[in-house]
């Protein structure tokens, strides 16, 4: 029956749009589109609230700490008593979110993309993202809840039915305990592992690095690789290579293993220690250097026959699509709480396709941004894994409700097919891990009347 229903309206949908400018066509319009019908018409699209009269009305927060990061989780509420959830970068200032509530307000929810241009002048590289990126996903969740359909569906559909999941692992200088920390997870089911892999781990040894002589990986913490002045030696390549070869001997060579956090060593280091690894068939060098530099990134790259990845604090599709024009990597790797949100980051990760690039996806917040990240990848062609921070903490999962436990089953995240993001918050478990001094989405009114005149022109 409802299938007649919507052949009879899609015909005379048809009708109307010949009938338009004339007369005739206006009398017609009288008689076939009486109130009855374009309430019944109305009827046959499942909405869960009336979306074109639909307005933002509030903007609040809770803010987790130790999950194990600290991520703002926000809240968009509208006139409908329908509301969404996104979150504000790990380790970034809820700031970033609140003094865009002004901008928000009174706007359609579901108009996400005309949202997010109207905002994304706020953001910036990596943690500055963070408030629009959050705002993004928020908006997704609630565009769904409008409409009753999952945030994938409104991506354009999935190309997968479940996420695969890399997992991170605390680090231990000890290869034996570090590999058997990863045998761990692929006894999980994990499918695709990631290590730190730091010159800290030979530092201590004489020989292994030089480096002006009262400088060390502690004191450079915030300077940029160039500048630090540190070369590994033949030694120190060495003995981090035997490290990775006794994972290796551990976790076998069948498994994806990436690595990250290298230290602030120079290029002809990134590049020695990368030929090094090739042996030991890594996954991915991520972030040997800062991705601002992108013709040193390609000199890594065109020197390394490991897949070089970066992107974890690039806010927008541009830098990524340059990186990859110049094929200065192969895997980007967006946080998607960085990158632009949802929309964005698929936009990322289609343009890196078409250039012949994989995406991988950075993450480590709460599950509302998880679930973010979830639905991006199942609409995204080109993914290959998301990260997963939290193997440790216990609590991180019951922060949510709605999709089945576990969120991560065998090393893969199912897909939730309700509205929106598809979660609900655990308020009881929530409240208990708020950073101190902070409330359970209290009241932000002093966000109300925020101005600034916005213009990027003159
Ligand atoms: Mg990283």
């Amino acid at each position: 029956m409802n299938w007649f229903k919507n052949k009879v309206n899609a015909s005379r949908r048809g009708f109307l749009g010949g009938a338009l400018g004339s007369v005739a066509g206006a009398a017609a319009l009288g008689t076939m589109w009486a109130d009855e019908t374009v309430e019944a018409y109305q009827g046959n699209v499942r909405t869960a609230s009336k979306p074109s009269d639909l307005k933002i009305t509030d903007l609040r927060y809770a803010h987790v700490v130790g999950a194990p990061m600290s991520c703002p989780i926000i809240r968009i509420d509208t006139n409908q008593g329908i509301y969404g959830y996104g979150e504000v970068r790990d380790g970034a200032s809820v700031t970033y979110a609140l003094m865009l509530k002004s901008r928000l307000l009174g706007e359609n929810p579901c108009n996400v993309d005309k949202i997010f241009r109207k905002i994304k002048q706020f953001g910036f590289t990596s943690r500055q993202a963070g408030g629009v990126c959050g705002i993004e996903m928020a908006l997704w969740d609630l565009a769904g809840k409008a409409y009753n359909v999952p945030a994938y569906q409104l991506l354009g559909g999935k190309f997968r039915d479940k996420i695969r999941i890399y997992v991170d692992t605390t680090e231990s200088h000890d290869p034996k305990v570090y590999g058997a920390r990863l045998k761990n997870r692929m006894e999980q089911g994990f499918t695709w592992l990631k290590m730190d892999l730091g010159y800290d781990l030979v530092e201590d040894t004489p020989g292994t690095v030089s480096h002006p002589l009262d400088v060390t990986s502690k004191t450079t913490a915030r300077t940029q690789h160039f500048f630090t002045g540190i070369e590994l030696t033949d030694k120190g390549i060495g003995m981090m290579s035997d490290y990775v070869a006794a994972i290796r001997e551990m976790v076998g060579m069948d498994v994806p293993l990436s690595a990250d956090h290298f230290g602030h060593i120079g290029v002809n280091s990134c590049i020695r220690l990368g030929k090094a690894m090739e042996k030991h068939n890594l996954a991915w060098l991520e972030d040997m250097i800062p991705w601002q530099f992108s013709d040193q990134l390609k000199e890594i790259k065109d020197a390394v026959n490991i897949p070089i990845a970066t992107g974890e604090d690039i806010f927008l599709k541009e830098p990524f699509i340059e990186l990859c024009r110049k094929n200065a990597i192969d895997i980007i790797h967006p946080d998607l709480a960085s990158s632009g949100g949802l929309l964005e980051t698929k936009k990322i990760g289609d343009a890196a396709m078409e250039l012949g690039h994989a995406m991988a996806m950075h993450f480590a917040g709460t599950p509302v941004s998880f679930m973010a990240n979830v639905h991006c990848a199942a609409a995204t062609e080109n993914f290959l894994a998301l990260e997963y921070h939290s193997d440790e903490i216990p609590w991180w999962q019951d922060l949510v409700t709605g999709p089945a436990k576990p969120l991560i089953d065998k090393g893969f995240a199912a897909i939730p097919e309700a509205p929106g993001l598809g979660i609900e918050l655990n308020a009881d478990v929530v409240k208990q891990h708020l950073a101190p001094g902070t409330s359970y989405f209290g009241p932000t009114e002093e966000w109300n009347k925020e101005r600034s005149h916005d213009r990027l022109f003159s």
